[in-house]
This record gives C-alpha cells, structure tokens and sequence, in this order.
C-alpha cells in the first residue's frame, strides 16, 4: 500500500509540476521522494538542505545519527550505528538559550548550554543549527579538539 501511494505522489508530481510537503521518519523514503530535506528536534529545525546532500554529508550530530540509523549496508560500513545517550529535554518549556540537543550531544560544549544555535550556512546550499557542524571538524579538528578540552568560545 505505501508504494502504491508513494508512486501516485511522485506521478502526481510529475505531471502537474506539483510541490508538496512530505513528513516522515521513514528516511528511506524522505531520500527517494524529497529534492530538499528539513531535519527537526523537539519542535526546532536544526539541519536543511539538498536532500542527497544532507544524507550524505549530515552536518549536525542529530542528524548523522539519524542517517548512521538508516539499516543500508553503506551506511554501516561507512560510520557504524551512533547511539545517542541522554534524555531528551522537554518539548514543554525548553530553555530558549541551551541547544536543544545538549545533553544527548557528543559534541557538546559550554557553550551550548548557554548559547543557542541557530541555523547558519555550514557547506554550500546546507545550513545546520551547531555550533560545531561536522564540516568545523574536518577542516583540521581545531575547533573539536577546543571544545572537548572546554574551551568553547570559538565563533564560527
Ligand atoms: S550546538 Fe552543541 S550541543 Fe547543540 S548540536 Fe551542536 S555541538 Fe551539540
């Protein structure tokens, strides 16, 4: 039934040029129907962009876990399954100036705890709410190596 519908959907879209609002957690599916991608926590868009892109270079922690969850051979041999621990917090009064993700973050820093992060451009068409994206990562680990030692003031 679901590719049934999922096939209607993408006839539909084909012959009508029509756009829609697609929202999953089947992310297999959200990479098949979806040219652009929106990643939310706890009520927050905290990653967006070129769905292939996204996949393929997730820039926030929530979302590489995400894809690291995906059950596809690639991904697996690529990074392995990131497990999250911690709690998630209360979607009822969130604290407005903590990252939403810290707590469960293997990135986080002081800074998160008091500064929230808001979505900024981190690679081309891609914007991620982090204060440490992955792409801050691999351009030399500087800014990782800093704030896992608590020196967390950097600025992107
Ligand atoms: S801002 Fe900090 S706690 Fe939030 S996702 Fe980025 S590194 Fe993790």
């Amino acid at each position: 039934m679901q590719a049934v519908i999922l096939k209607l959907l993408a006839d539909l879209r084909r012959q009508l040029g029509m756009s829609f609002l697609f929202i999953s957690h089947a992310l297999n599916v959200v990479r098949l129907m979806c040219d652009r991608v929106l990643v939310m926590y706890v009520g927050k868009i905290i990653e967006t962009g070129p769905a292939g892109q996204v996949f393929e270079q997730p820039q926030h922690p929530y979302t590489q876990a995400l894809v690291s969850a995906i059950p596809t051979i690639e991904a697996r041999a690529r990074q392995g399954h990131l497990r999250l621990d911690g709690d998630p917090v209360s979607p009822i009064d969130p604290d407005p100036h903590m990252c939403r993700f810290y707590g469960r973050c293997p990135r986080q820093a002081d800074r998160c705890r008091i500064q929230m992060s808001h979505l900024t451009p981190v690679l081309e068409a891609q914007l991620a709410a982090c204060h440490f994206p992955e792409s801050l990562s691999t351009e030399g680990n500087d800014g990782l190596e800093d704030h896992q030692a608590g020196h967390s003031d950097r600025q992107l």
